[in-house]
């Protein structure tokens, strides 16, 4: 299995160095050169699997022989026996034909455990087996920052520091990343906002030569392969269950960074039959402006109820626009350089026709978030988070095939997110078990002016 750059320009890679890199020389992202397929038969034949073997089943084509079958397995079951569910991603029943399938009961709460697990220990073997450090660099508003912490924390060849924007961040989102005391986990609270924060991890990359030699940069972001990887599994997961591949099954997923549901789009692309994929977005909406308009403009950042998917550019969203133009990455060099200047993409309406043949979407404000939480819960019983709400009320919005199985990924669990359970009318819930000292818990962190030279020294004197 080799991996390209959309860009044309980046070296061919394989598993291990695409899982090292993070983006391509060229600005790019790593995607697959072809996709492994699977028959309906071979789709059949992994009904009824515990979900780690079902993860061993997807992913093993991806790393394509580069870490042994074994260790691989091991690293897999490690990963996904750290979450509190036995079915670890389970299916609830919401209604006639409507689902939600629950990402959220990993170490952290939110479905980046998914794939954050299984990261930190890919990282881990493979820098062991090249006797190689690492430092991981990433800015955080909230979900990623501890999901990466918490997959991380075990290694001996990886130091993690993680940026948040001083006072911006959740007590409860704050306090599952600085509660982790670990040595080589660094919480550090910049003195700006999240732009800052993840302007200065950009310029980290940009220019590494502040680290000790033989020390590498990882990007832990979802522009990381490894990551869409993890997620193409729970695609599989839930469509065996509800009756694949002998019956189609749509997907509605809470989005910002396309990251979640690109993994969606390539399950289909392997043979999963996908019917529908639902882009559901707050009043951040590029993405809904871009399926409803085709014009994918950027604009100013909203801060929503649903935190985790205020963005203004989706950064996987260029893995869809490369297949958009058949592959073509000198074209896509093109548009993504004159997308930095004009911060608008327009593409060929015969392929956005096509591509919205797969996809639909929905934006929902912070009002239509709390009307779908508390109507939702008054007629089934069931507590959905903000960001899970989104995909729940695109389901309810939109025209979709009755017949057809929808499910929407619930990617937080409620408890993160207290202030839009409260302002829908309900009773914030009470922390998991095994949170429940949260409050109590010794802190550590550090906090840095938002200096670029301040952080590099930080890190260098670390
Ligand atoms: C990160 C996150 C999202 C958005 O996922 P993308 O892959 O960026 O689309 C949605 N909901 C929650 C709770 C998240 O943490």
């Amino acid at each position: 299995m080799k991996y390209i750059s959309t860009r044309g320009q980046g070296q061919t890679k394989d598993f291990q160095d695409v899982l090292l890199a993070g983006l391509a020389d060229d600005g790019g992202l790593y995607v697959p050169e072809s996709l492994p397929t699977f028959s309906a038969e071979k789709i059949r034949s992994l009904k009824g699997l515990p979900y780690n073997q079902l993860a061993f089943e997807i992913i093993k084509p991806f790393v394509g022989g580069t870490i042994a079958d074994d260790k691989l397995k091991q690293m897999i079951d490690e990963s996904y026996d750290e979450f509190s569910h036995q079915a670890v991603a389970p299916l609830q029943q919401l209604g006639n034909n409507q689902w939600v399938m629950e990402l959220f009961h990993g170490p952290t709460l939110a479905f980046k455990d998914f794939a954050l697990q299984l990261l930190g220990r890919l990282l881990n073997h493979v820098l062991t087996e090249r006797n190689e450090k690492a430092v991981v660099l990433g800015a955080t508003s909230g979900d990623t920052g501890s999901a990466a912490i918490e997959g991380c924390r075990h290694s001996d060849h990886l130091d993690i520091f993680i940026l948040h924007p001083y006072q911006r961040v959740s007590e409860v989102q704050r306090r599952q990343m600085t509660t982790v005391l670990d040595s080589n986990v660094h919480n550090i609270a910049i003195q700006g906002n999240f732009d800052d924060c993840q302007d200065m991890v950009k310029k980290c990359f940009a220019d590494q030569s502040f680290l000790p030699e033989n020390t590498r940069l990882v990007a832990v972001n979802s522009i990381n392969w490894a990551r869409i990887m993890a997620q193409i599994v729970y695609y599989f997961h839930a469509a065996l269950m509800l009756g694949a591949p002998d019956q189609p099954v749509s997907f509605s997923v809470p989005t910002g960074n396309f990251g979640d549901i690109f993994a969606g789009y390539i399950a289909r692309g392997m043979g999963l039959p996908v019917e529908r994929l639902i882009v559901a977005t707050n009043n951040n909406d590029i993405l809904h402006r871009f399926f409803q308009n085709n014009d994918y403009r950027k604009e100013t950042l909203h801060q929503t109820l649903s935190p985790s998917m205020d963005i203004m550019v989706s950064s996987n969203f260029e893995r869809l626009l490369f297949d958009m133009h058949n592959r073509d990455g000198g074209a896509m060099a093109e548009l993504m350089s004159a997308f930095q200047e004009t911060g608008n993409i327009r593409v060929d309406d015969e392929a956005w026709q096509a591509i919205k043949a797969l996809f639909d979407s929905s934006r929902s404000d912070d009002q239509q978030v709390c009307d779908t939480i508390s109507t939702l819960h008054k007629k089934t019983g069931y507590l959905a988070d903000p960001h899970t709400a989104t995909g729940i009320r695109a389901t309810e919005t939109l025209e979709l095939a009755r017949e057809t199985p929808v499910v929407t990924l619930a990617t937080a669990h409620p408890v993160k997110f207290p202030d839009a359970i409260v302002k829908a009318g309900l009773d914030a819930p009470a922390l998991p078990v095994h949170m429940t000292d949260l409050f109590e818990r010794e802190e550590r962190y550090d906090i840095l002016e938002n200096d670029l030279p301040s952080l590099k020294a930080f890190i260098q004197n670390t």
